[in-house]
């Protein structure tokens, strides 16, 4: 699984499908219709939603695939 956001492949599964991302230490997660939700992990380890932040570029990054 690659980076919705600068596209590594330098990612890590976390959860069912959640993945990390080393570049970016975002989380992200890829749904059945291939929709990416991105989060940012707060210092206390919860996940803040950026999903709406970064909409335009998960879109562009996974069309056509
Ligand atoms: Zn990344």
């Amino acid at each position: 699984m690659y980076c919705p956001l600068c596209k590594s492949i330098d990612t890590g599964r976390v959860g069912n499908s959640h993945f990390y991302c080393w570049h970016c230490l975002i989380e992200f997660s890829i749904s059945n219709r291939e929709e990416v939700k991105i989060y940012y992990i707060e210092d206390d380890g919860s996940l803040v939603d950026m999903s709406e932040f970064f909409r335009e570029k998960c879109t562009l990054a996974y069309k056509g695939s």
